[in-house]
C-alpha cells in the first residue's frame, strides 16, 4: 500500500505524532493509499520553517518571484498528464475535466507572473510643499490554505501562487481525500525555484487545521469547503487575530425565461448540473423555469438528455462524468434523493440504481432530475453536491429572482434569456456573488476575483485577481519630506501640509 506523508522542508517526512487515514479510488472503491494525518508538533514544525523563510523570500524583488512563477507555469503544463491522473484517481472526475480544472489553476499562476505590476503603489507628488506621499503593499508573513476534495489542483492554485508572488510563505492543508495532486504540485513549485520552506504541504484533518488556526505565527487563512466549516474557520481564525477568507457551499439557480432557447438551455443544464457528478461549487442544482410551458419543455428535454449520459470511470474516455468522491458522500446524496421523493417532488429521471459491470463497489450515482420542487423541500434548501437537478416552477421573473435572493447561499446564479432589460436587471439586482447571462458556470477568469455572497463566503475578500492581492498584502502609506524645505517649528494641531 502506498504511504503518503507531507512535504515539510522539501522532505516527504513521516512524523511520530501522525494518525493514519485511508485514500480511495472512488471508481473501484479500493483503498489506494494510507495517508498520514499530522498532529500538532508536525504542523508547528512547518510553521516554524515557514516563519524563518519569510525574511529572505519577502526581501526578493517582485521580478525574481515572477520569474519563478513563469518557470512554475511551464512545469505545470509539462506535467499536465500526470497531474490529471492524480486528480481523477482520487476524486473520480474524467481526465478532460481534471485537465480543465488544472488549466484554470495554471491561469492563476499566469496572473501571479504579473506581480511587479500588481504590487505597484500609488504616488502623489507634492502633497505638501516638498512632501510626497505613496503607498506600498507588503506581505503578511506565514499564510495557510485549507482546501476541499472536489478541486485538488484548482482550489489550492487560487491561493498559493498569489500569496507567494506577494512575498508570503505558505502552508497548504489539502483535503485528506485527495492529497496526491497537491503534493506533486508543491514538488513542481520547488523545482521551479520556490524555496523548500516557502511552500509546504501538511496533510491532516481537524487537528492540523486547528493548529494552523490557533498559532500566532500564521497571519492569514484561506479556506474553501462546506458552509458550516467555513463559518467555523472564519470565527476561530478571526478570534485569533488572523485575516480570513472562508468560501462555503452553494445552491446555484438558473432562471430560464420563456424566450430562452431550449436546446441551448438543455446543453447548459446538462453540463453544469451533471459535470463532475455535480461536485462543483458552481454547479447548477436548481432550474427555475418561468411559465408552465417553459418548465414542461425544460423537463422533457433535460430528462431525455440526462438518460443518455454515460457515467463511468475516468479510465473510460467516453465517460461524461464519474463516481462521487467517497462512500459517505454517496450515501448522503442517495438519502437526499429519497427525501426528495418522500417530500413530494417528481423524480422524472432516477439515477439511484446505477450498476456498472466491473465497478460494482464504485461510488456511482446516475443523473437525477426532479420536477415540481418547491422552496420548502429539503432538496431545495440544502446543498446536495451530487448529480441531482431540481426544476422549480415560477409564475414570473420577479418570483424567480426572489427565490434566488432569498436562498441563504449566494455563490453563483445564471439567467437564460434574449431580453437585454431583464438581463441587466438580473446582473444589477441579484444578491449573488458571481452571475452569468447565458453562461451556466460563470467562474471568473484569473484576473477577476472568485467568491460568493451571503453564507457562501465569510470574510471581506474574494479569491485571486485584484482581491487576492489585497488579501495577501497589507497597505502602508508613506508621507516623505527630504531636507530642503524651510524650518517652521513644531506644529501642535494636525498637520495640513499646506
Ligand atoms: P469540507 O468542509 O468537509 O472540508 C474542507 C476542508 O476542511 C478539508 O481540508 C477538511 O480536512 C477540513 N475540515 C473538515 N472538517 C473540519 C473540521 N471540523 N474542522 C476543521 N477542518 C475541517 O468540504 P469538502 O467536503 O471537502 O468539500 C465540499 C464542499 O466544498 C461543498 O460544500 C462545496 O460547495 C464546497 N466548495 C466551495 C467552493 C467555493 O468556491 N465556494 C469551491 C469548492 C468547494
Amino acid at each position: 500500500m502506498i504511504k503518503i506523508a507531507h512535504l515539510i522542508g522539501g522532505e516527504s517526512a513521516s512524523s511520530a505524532d501522525a494518525r493514519i487515514g485511508p485514500v480511495f479510488n472512488p471508481a473501484t472503491g479500493e483503498q489506494t493509499a494510507e495517508l498520514e494525518l499530522a498532529g500538532r508538533a508536525t504542523v508547528e514544525n512547518a510553521i516554524m520553517r515557514a516563519e524563518a523563510a519569510f525574511a529572505e523570500w519577502s526581501a526578493r524583488t517582485p521580478i525574481n518571484r515572477a520569474r519563478i512563477m513563469f518557470a512554475y507555469k511551464e512545469l505545470m503544463q509539462a506535467n499536465m498528464d500526470e497531474l490529471a491522473v492524480l486528480v481523477s484517481r482520487e476524486h473520480g472526475k474524467t481526465i478532460a475535466d481534471a485537465k480543465g480544472s488544472i488549466t484554470r489553476g495554471i491561469e492563476i499562476i499566469e496572473f501571479a507572473c504579473g506581480i511587479p505590476q500588481l504590487l505597484k503603489g500609488e504616488f502623489s507628488s507634492n502633497v505638501g510643499t516638498g512632501v510626497d506621499s505613496f503607498n506600498l503593499r507588503q506581505p503578511l508573513g506565514v499564510c495557510a490554505g485549507i482546501t476541499p476534495f472536489n478541486f485538488p489542483a484548482m482550489v489550492p492554485l487560487w491561493m498559493y501562487p498569489v500569496a507567494l508572488a506577494c512575498g508570503n510563505t505558505f502552508i497548504l492543508k489539502p483535503s485528506e481525500k485527495t492529497p496526491s495532486c497537491p503534493l506533486r504540485m508543491a514538488e513542481l513549485a520547488h523545482e521551479a525555484g520556490v524555496p523548500k520552506d516557502v511552500l509546504q504541504v501538511v496533510n491532516g484533518d481537524k487537528e492540523a487545521v486547528d493548529t494552523l488556526l490557533q498559532d500566532d505565527r500564521v497571519k492569514a487563512v484561506s479556506f474553501v469547503g462546506s458552509t458550516p466549516i467555513a463559518e467555523y474557520i472564519y470565527r476561530t481564525g478571526t478570534a485569533n487575530n488572523k485575516r480570513v477568507q472562508a468560501l462555503g457551499g452553494a445552491k446555484n439557480h438558473m432562471i430560464v425565461m420563456p424566450d430562452a432557447d431550449i436546446p441551448q438551455v438543455t446543453d447548459a443544464l446538462i453540463g453544469s448540473a451533471f459535470g463532475s457528478a455535480g461536485e462543483r461549487c458552481m454547479a447548477i442544482s436548481v432550474a427555475v423555469c418561468v411559465g408552465e410551458e417553459t418548465a414542461n419543455n425544460v423537463r422533457d428535454a433535460v430528462s431525455q438528455a440526462a438518460s443518455k449520459l454515460h457515467v463511468g470511470p475516468y479510465t473510460d474516455n467516453d465517460s461524461d462524468f464519474g463516481p462521487l468522491s467517497n462512500q459517505a458522500h454517496m450515501t448522503k446524496v442517495l438519502s437526499y434523493i429519497d427525501t426528495g421523493v418522500s417530500e413530494g417532488a417528481d423524480l422524472v429521471t432516477d439515477g439511484r440504481n446505477l450498476k456498472l459491470q466491473g465497478y460494482e463497489d464504485g461510488y456511482f450515482v446516475g443523473p437525477c432530475v426532479f420536477d415540481n420542487v418547491t422552496p420548502d423541500m429539503t432538496i431545495y434548501k440544502e446543498e446536495i453536491f451530487g448529480p441531482v437537478l431540481g426544476i422549480v416552477r415560477s409564475n414570473s421573473y420577479a418570483d424567480a429572482l426572489s427565490l434566488v435572493d432569498e436562498h441563504e447561499l449566494g455563490n453563483g446564479a445564471a439567467l437564460f434569456t434574449n431580453d437585454g432589460g431583464v438581463s441587466r436587471h438580473f446582473v444589477e439586482q441579484s444578491k449573488i456573488g458571481m452571475v452569468g447571462v447565458n453562461v451556466p458556470i460563470p467562474v471568473p477568469v484569473a484576473y477577476h476575483s472568485f467568491g460568493g455572497w451571503k453564507r457562501s463566503l465569510f470574510g471581506d475578500h474574494h479569491m485571486h485577481g485584484p482581491e487576492g492581492i489585497r488579501f495577501y498584502t497589507k497597505l502602508k502609506t508613506a508621507t516623505v519630506a527630504w531636507p530642503g524645505g524651510k524650518q517652521t517649528g513644531p506644529e501642535f494641531s494636525i498637520p495640513t501640509l499646506s
